[in-house]
């Protein structure tokens, strides 16, 4: 076992840190008011190689590892503590990746290079507005017509809608398929049939969230992926890879919330001497300090099995693999959303301006509680039926 990164991993880690110190932090403030990612981040980004970073080279990516990818996210996820950015970058690395592997060979060669370019978005939609957890129970169908499938239905709550629109690109979409089993498919949101709707969300604002209205909406059928009726498990396995980075993001984010708290408390005076110095500070830091560290290292953990196991399609470990995934998304926001609460508490009157930017951490972080990438009872459930076995889930399967 060896817990040191490599000579190019650190330098990597290394390029993505300076990124994000130079770039995020700088127009952290201006993607959170003017609501998106300004075009000269995303081709900053793409510069580096951190769009889609998984895709293979020869659709336009730098084929990454998970455990790079990860790394990527933690980065992003401090520099941008609204997690905007973090969201854009791991949704395309995550979906990517699954289209990379399951995806038709005219269709990567045709979709995934412009993502890789920051000129077209790639993310999911598979909730709907009757709900997100049970993923069985959607309404939308993908109907094979011909060369085609006739997509009708609706998704909500979908992230970067307003980016596929104006950029181009759209959603790897579940849908069921009537004649049994799910579809999961490419569905470009520019595709006639096709209405969006933006909603307002209180955080990440850099990033849309909206709802998707599809009418008959014609995609060809070269942006299946995999087989008809099989796109369910493609779909969970997608999930699997895209938590771990929605993990990553978390722990950059606790990790810049505890830098702010630290330099603050060791410059803010209270009673003569600097606030540092009561052990009432002292224990908060010490143990939000140790919860970071144990997730930070088992989403390694969790990119490291992504790297050995999913990316080559062996699901001998898929318990394991599920236990690990489901632990970090379960416990990554919980950890740097506490650590920006507790921040903000050490701050006192300051924390609760916009002056000091904790609140968009704040804003952002919460999404993961609530819901995004599956909610957190969601993450519980999966745990409890690798922990006793699948005739405990609560629900059907
Ligand atoms: C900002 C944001 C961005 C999003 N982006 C996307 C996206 O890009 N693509 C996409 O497809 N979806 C997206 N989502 C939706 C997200 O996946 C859903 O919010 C999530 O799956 C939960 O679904 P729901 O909100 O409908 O809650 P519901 O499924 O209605 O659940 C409500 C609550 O009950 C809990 N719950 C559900 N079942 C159980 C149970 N059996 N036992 C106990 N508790 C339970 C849930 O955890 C949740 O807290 C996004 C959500 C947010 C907030």
């Amino acid at each position: 076992m060896d817990f040191q990164l490599s000579d190019e991993e650190q330098a990597f880690q290394e390029a993505v840190r300076r990124f994000g110190d130079k770039v995020l932090r700088t127009n952290e403030e201006r993607i959170d008011t003017e609501g998106r990612i300004p075009d000269e981040v995303l081709s900053a980004m793409a510069d580096l190689g951190l769009l889609a970073m998984p895709v293979p080279e020869q659709y336009g990516g730098i084929g990454a590892s998970s455990v790079l990818t990860e790394l990527a996210a933690e980065e992003i996820g401090r520099g941008d503590a609204s997690m905007a950015t973090a969201v854009f970058f791991l949704l395309e690395a995550g979906w990517s990746t699954a289209f990379s592997l399951h995806g038709t060979e005219e269709a990567k060669q045709e979709v995934l290079p412009p993502v890789c370019r920051g000129k077209a978005f790639l993310g999911i939609a598979s909730t709907e507005p009757t709900g997100g957890s049970d993923l069985a129970g959607m309404h939308t169908t993908a109907r094979r017509d011909g060369e085609s499938f006739l997509v009708h239905g609706e998704k909500s709550f979908i992230s970067g809608t307003e980016e596929a629109k104006r950029l181009g690109g759209g959603h790897l979409t579940l849908a069921k398929d009537p004649e049994g089993g799910f579809n999961f498919l490419y569905v470009p949101t520019n595709t006639p049939g096709i209405t969006t709707q933006r909603f307002h969300n209180m955080g990440r604002m850099g990033i849309s969230t909206g709802g998707l209205s599809y009418q008959d909406a014609r995609v060809p059928a070269k942006y299946l992926m995999g087989r008809q009726g099989k796109g369910f498990g493609l779909a969970m396995g997608g999930f699997s890879v895209a938590r771990t980075y929605v993990a990553a993001a978390c722990v950059g984010a606790a990790e810049r919330a505890l830098e702010t708290g630290m330099k603050y408390i060791r410059e803010r005076e209270v009673f003569g001497q600097p606030l540092g110095k009561f052990e009432g500070v002292q224990f908060e830091l010490a143990d939000l300090w140790t919860e970071v560290e144990a997730v930070k290292w088992q989403v390694r953990r969790s990119a490291w099995l992504h790297d050995k196991y999913t990316l080559r399609g062996d699901v001998s470990h898929r318990p394991e693999v599920d236990r690990v995934v489901s632990s970090v998304k379960l416990a990554a926001p919980q950890i740097a959303f506490e650590c920006v609460k507790r921040v903000m508490m050490w701050h006192g009157a300051s924390g609760y301006t916009k002056d000091v930017g904790l609140e968009r951490g704040f804003r952002g972080i919460m999404s993961y509680m609530v819901g995004a990438e599956g909610g957190l009872n969601i993450m519980r459930i999966i745990l409890a039926r690798e922990l006793l076995g699948k005739e405990f889930l609560p629900y059907r399967q």
